[in-house]
Order: C-alpha cells, then structure tokens, then sequence
C-alpha cells in the first residue's frame, strides 16, 4: 500500500499522510480528495511514499482522483517556492491556481441535434422551420434550436422521434480553436525583424531564456513577440503560450489582433469572465489544449501541460503587483515560472522598471531594442506647460496653451485626449461655512464628489453617500463645495469652451464592463468623439489613428505622498499617455501640464531621455540600498481599531529577531490606512541584496502570537516604498 502526502488547498503549513485504496490510480500531482475533519477537502498529491511510510500507523484512505493530468513538477516547484518566497502556506498558493476547481472535472455535455437527411413526407410549417433553422445554425441543443425556428422544444424532439434529427451527446464546452502560426504578418521593420529573430532561435533551441523587449510606444512589441509565439507554435504544435497583461489592457481590441494574426481566439483569464468561462479556460490550460492563453496577472497560476513561452507586456506596469492575500509581483513571478518549466520568458514595455534595466545590464536578460515607429508614425513632441507661467483661470484647470491646442485640434478635424488621474467631479469636499473636509467615518480618507451620480465616494473603501446638503458637522445648508479637478469637471471646463466639440469621458465609473468600453472606443476610432477625457483607463494600448493631441492634466498628481517609487511611476505612466498621440501619419503632440517643470520625471519626457532619468533614479536607489540594490520587504499589521493595531505594533517591533544588515523603519501607517473596516500599520525592513529576507520575514513571524482580531501579513518586495 503506498502513502500519498497531500497539501490541501487549505492555509496549512504542510502536506498530510493518506492511503492509496489499491487499485485508485494516484500519482505525484494527482487532484484529489480526502477526508480532513468532518468534510472531504481538495488537495495535491505533493508526495508518494513505500509501504514502509505507513510504519504501523492507521491512515485515512484517499477518496477519489480526478480525471486531470496531474500536477506537473515544475508546478508544484513553483507552488513551493512561490509559498517560500512570499512568506505564505504552501496551501494558500495552491489554492491560487484552484480558482476554477470546476475546471477538474470532465467539461459537462449536452444534448444536441444533427439533420438525418431524412425528410418526414408532410411537413408541418413549424417543422419546417425547425429543418431549415438546423440547416442554419449546426448542431445546437433543442432549446436553442426551437429559439431559432421560433418554435417549442417539443417540435424539436417531435422529429427526433420521426427520424429527421438525431441527437448526440456533446462536450458543452467547445476547445479553443488552434492557432496557425503560418497566417501571415506584419512585414517588420529591420529593427522588428533583428529582435524577432533572436527570439525565434531561442524559441528553435527551446529551454529557459529571458528578454526585455524595450521599444517605444508604437514600435511595434506586440507584432514582434507574435513572431516568438508563432515560432513557439511551429517547433511545437503542442506549446502553450501565456500572455500577461495588466487587466485593464485587456480590452477587445488585443483580443481581436491576437485572433486576426493567429486565426484563432486566444483563450481569455481575466475577472471580467463568468464562473463557467474560467472552468473553460483552466480545464483546456490543464489538458494542454488551450494554445495560446491571455489573462491577467493569476493567468501565472493555472496548470498549463506544455508552457514554452511567456510574455509579459507592459512588464514595469504597478498592478502586476497582487497587494492582498499572497502578494506576489507577477514579472517576477513570471519569469520564476519560466526558469522552472524551461520555457522562455519576454518582457515587454516601453518604459522598463528600474529593476528590469538593472538586470538586463547585469546579463540575466537579453535586451532587444525597438528605436523607431514603423512607417511614417512619429513619436509625439512633448512639452512641459509651466503652469506658474500660464496658469489657468480660477477655479478651472486647463492653462490658455493647452486651452488654443485644444481648439487648433478641433478647427483641424482630429482627436485630443485629456489625461487626469482622478475620477469623478472634485477629489475633495470642504464646508465653507466651517472649513470640515468630508471624509469617510473613522478614516482619513477624502471623499470625492460624482456630480453625474450626486454621491460622495470614497475611492478607496468603496464607501458612498448621497451627497448631503447640510455640511454634517455644522449643519450649514448648501455650504459644501467640490475642490480640485476630476475628470467631470475638465468635461464640464471643455464643455463651455467649446460647445460644439462632442465630449466624452472614459473612466471605470462611465466603462464599466465590456460593452461600454467599447462603445467608447469605437466612437473614437469612427470619429464620433472630438475630446476624450479620462484616467489611467485611457493609457494602456489603444492605437487611435485620428489623436495628435494628447493633454496631461495635473502631471504632478502623482508625485504626492512621498512614495520613491514615484517619480518612476509618474514617467511611465506620462510617457504611456504622451504616446497615444500621432500613431499613424499625423504627427502627434504632447502638453504636460505641471508646476515643476525642474523634476528629473518631468525634463525627461520632454527631453525624451528615458535612460538618463533612470540613470538618476538608479543613483538615487543604489545610494539609499533601496531594490534592486537591496531587498525590501514589509510586514502589514491591522485590526478593527486605530488602538489595538498600535497596541499590537508595539509587541510585534519587541519580537523582530536580530539579523546583520537588517534595518527596520516604522510603523507607520500603511499606504492603504484603512481597507475594508481594518485600519493597517506597515513595517519596512531593508536589507543588502545577499540577505534572504524571505527566511528573516518567516523567523520573525514565527514569533508573534497576535490576539485574534488582529491579523499580519508580509509584503515582500513592496510596490510603494
Ligand atoms: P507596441 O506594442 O510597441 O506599442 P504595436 O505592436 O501595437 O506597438 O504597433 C503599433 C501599430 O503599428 C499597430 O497598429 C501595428 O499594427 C503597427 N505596426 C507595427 N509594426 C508594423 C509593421 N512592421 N508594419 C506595419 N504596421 C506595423
């Protein structure tokens, strides 16, 4: 009898020791369940043991296996380290790449209908109907067949019983159509073609491999990375491709360039998906039939057979870092899991992190470089608006320059674009009779005002109010006022301006779900919007031929807080943004408006010099020991109350355990103070590079013993420092 040692998809720190009944085909990786406590719990077959691992103990027996591929090594190596690295149970990771556990089982069938070819003598109308309407639309089930012929079920089985439809039992989730990777595409550019080749022959001598694909916006990345997965494909028609994108680049759009160069859908991961859509996608991921798969940053955790390729576009992108739960970064995530499948990795991005630069100088990933736009496309002109200068009228926001470029674009029938970074009508209202800001209760969180919705929100609680018309802590009526820009009030601005431009906003309160967001956007593609105003929803990925001018709101939004990843986080957002305009042969423009036109972040754009801004932000981190010359990690601390997180930060600081190069700051409070109720202290702690933080993370929490409603988790390698 052998013993099967599974890790339930449970917060467990380890695997438990189970039976193989005789005759149940379990394997290493196998899905399987066991009774744990009172229920039958899902679970992994990490290891199999000899007889002798039983050792005169009496062990619960395994219940079922499902008809999976078992887990592969490579996974359950990266499940480990993954577990290992972030500081967290085996099982909490695990249950990570469970998130469509219907996916386990077979794909659920159902009853469709085929034409015999048989034809009863005399046709009533609606059987008629229903022949013709077969004809039409192929094997469906009897409900959406009838729909069809606008008939009831009963005439559908009515001809089965006369010999004119058969029915058969069908899988009712199709597989994902093949990709051919011989359907023709862009003819590159000296440049494209330079840099697909080196990944091609990667592709053509298989194993691991890193890339950085630096080009700029519009250089072409995503036709040369096309190149890497149509090679992967035809070295082996079995590869599976995993493409990462930040989820709000997921649009349409990508989707339907994928399918026109491949001939094939990709198969989608992302939240927007319904429950059977991701039981889909898992269920042909684990079987290998999903070729190429293209999701969000938790597409790095489904149980692909083959994996030979990922790429991670917009790789310096923030929101590829998970904050809750595992918090994990998925580029560097992504480029683990590659090293453990032997697969090749391939970030893509035109405005790299300053951790990728560093590693692509240090040799661990090649670096290919996309200089120029194909064709006659020109990167934008950028200009820096110095707003002391040519400062905008009270209480509006758009200074008299950008104000005349708006209009020159209008009078020349093209686009314009208008970035600000903040929803709704005013991220602040303040009581001018006594001066109260609103926030929400017990937070220090503003609360923004949404004219369109009349409600006050908080954006980071998700809190909402109608909005009051008495202040609430003076009682003075109609004294509540909207201060500082959002996106509402530069349309309203641009509204009076110029009357006649057709206006629209585009942010994720007015594009929420699919639909909407692609109405907008093709509107704008067919011409229908002069001026689109929106948030960082604007920046990612759309190409809009007819946009030559792009205006940057409030540039220095961004730079508040005392975050030092800011200023980076400000170029690249800015320079993503810049780079929408003048995409096809109209040159295209860029004004920035900012009160610190002297900002390292704010001269390199206009000067176009990426690499020697980052050459200071480089200085800047290697003098402080900040990453990539040094680790960071923090440990995040909250509770229903202010006093017992202070209370518990206090034992929690005793109990850090001593280590050489350890350097711990705070607490302070967490940059999300207050999340779901809990109010959140963070410790940081650096250390030099060579330090395994992790190991010292886990040391230190295995001393704390917290009182139960307070909870600690670590943030190794914090986004915001
Ligand atoms: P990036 O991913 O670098 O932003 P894209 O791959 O989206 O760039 O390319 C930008 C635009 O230029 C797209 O519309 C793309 O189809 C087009 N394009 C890129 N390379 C070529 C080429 N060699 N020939 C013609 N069009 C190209």
């Amino acid at each position: 009898m052998a013993v099967a040692r599974i890790l339930f998809v449970l917060p467990l720190p380890e695997p438990f020791d189970y039976a193989v009944p005789e005759g149940m085909d379990v394997r290493v990786g196998s899905y399987v369940t066991a009774p744990l406590g009172q229920t039958e719990r899902l679970g992994v077959v990490w290891e199999l043991l000899g007889n002798e691992a039983v050792a005169g103990r009496t062990l619960k027996p395994v219940l079922s296996v499902y008809d999976v591929p078992p887990m592969r090594d490579a996974m359950r190596e990266f499940i480990s380290w993954g577990a290992k690295y972030t500081v967290s149970h085996p099982g909490h990771v695990l249950g990570m790449t469970l998130r469509a556990r219907g996916g386990l089982s077979p794909s659920p069938t159902e009853t469709v209908f085929h034409l015999t070819g048989d034809v009863p003598p005399k046709l009533t109308g609606a059987r008629r109907r229903v022949l013709d309407a077969a004809e039409e639309v192929g094997a469906v089930n009897a409900a959406t067949l009838a729909a069809a012929a606008g008939v009831s079920s009963g005439v559908v089985k009515g001809l089965e019983k006369a010999g004119a439809l058969r029915a058969e039992e069908m899988a009712a989730d199709l597989p994902f159509a093949l990709p051919q990777p011989d359907l023709p595409g862009a003819q590159l550019t000296g440049e494209q073609a330079e840099a697909a080749a080196v990944m091609k022959a990667s592709m053509r001598t298989g194993g691991f491999a890193a890339f950085l694909l630096d080009g700029v916006t519009g250089s072409g990345k995503t036709e040369v990375y096309f190149e890497a997965i149509a090679e992967a494909l035809r070295v082996d028609p079995d590869a599976q491709i995993l493409v990462l994108l930040p989820e709000i680049a997921l649009t349409q759009a990508i989707l339907s360039r994928f399918e026109a160069r491949f001939g094939a859908a990709p198969a989608p991961w992302h939240s927007g998906l319904s429950d059977k859509e991701r039981r889909r996608t898992w269920r042909e991921a684990a079987h290998g039939r999903a070729r190429i798969v293209i999701g969000a940053r938790s597409a790095l955790f489904l149980p692909y057979a083959n994996l030979k390729l990922v790429i991670v576009d917009e790789e310096h992108d923030g929101s590829y870092k998970q904050e809750d739960g595992v918090t994990y970064h998925a580029r560097d995530m992504a480029v683990m899991r590659a090293k453990l499948e032997g697969a090749a990795v391939v970030l893509a991005s035109a405005t790299p992190a300053l951790e990728t630069m560093v590693n692509a100088e240090a040799g661990r990933y090649t670096r290919l470089m996309l200089a120029a736009r194909p064709g006659a496309s020109r990167l934008p002109d950028v200009e820096l608006v110095d707003l002391r200068r040519a400062p905008p009228e009270k209480n509006h926001w758009l200074s008299p320059w950008l104000i005349q470029a708006l209009k020159e674009t209008l009078a020349a029938g093209e686009q314009s674009l208008l970035f600000l970074n903040r929803r709704g009508y005013a991220p602040l209202v303040i009581c001018k009779a006594c001066g109260e800001r609103l926030k929400t209760p017990g937070t220090e969180n503003w609360l923004t005002e949404h004219r369109y919705s009349g409600r006050l929100v908080c954006h980071v609680t998700g809190y909402s109010i109608p909005k009051p018309s008495v202040c609430p802590a003076c009682g003075a009526k109609d004294s509540l006022m909207g201060v500082g820009p959002g996106v509402e009030r530069v349309a309203e601005e641009v509204r009076v301006l110029m009357p006649e431009a057709r206006i629209e906003i585009f942010s994720s309160d007015t594009a929420m779900g699919g639909d909407a967001t692609r109405g907008i956007i093709e509107r704008m593609e067919t011409g229908d919007i002069d001026v689109l105003i929106g948030t960082q929803i604007v920046a990612k990925g759309h190409n809009f031929p007819n946009l030559t001018l792009v205006g940057v709101v409030d540039a220095d939004s961004g730079m508040k807080g005392g975050d030092l990843r800011a200023g980076e986080r400000t170029y690249q957002l800015l320079s993503q943004v810049a780079g929408r305009a003048g995409r096809a042969e109209r040159p295209g423009r860029a004004l920035v408006q900012t009160y610190a036109p002297d900002n390292p972040a704010m001269l390199a754009l206009a000067d176009g010099d990426r690499d020697g801004f980052l050459q200071i932000e480089r200085d800047v981190r290697a003098e402080l020991g900040l990453p990539p010359f040094g680790r960071l990690a923090a440990m995040i601390v909250s509770a229903p109350s202010a006093e017992m997180v202070e209370e518990a930060c206090r034992e929690i600081s005793l109990a850090a355990p001593n280590g050489a190069g350890i350097e711990l700051f705070g607490p302070a409070p967490a940059p999300i103070t207050v999340l779901r109720g809990r109010h959140r202290r963070r410790f940081l702690v650096k250390s030099p590079r060579n330090v395994d933080l992790s190991a010292y993370m886990a040391a230190w929490l295995a001393r704390l013993k917290p009182p139960r409603p307070v909870r600690i988790s670590v943030d190794i390698d914090p986004y915001s420092f």
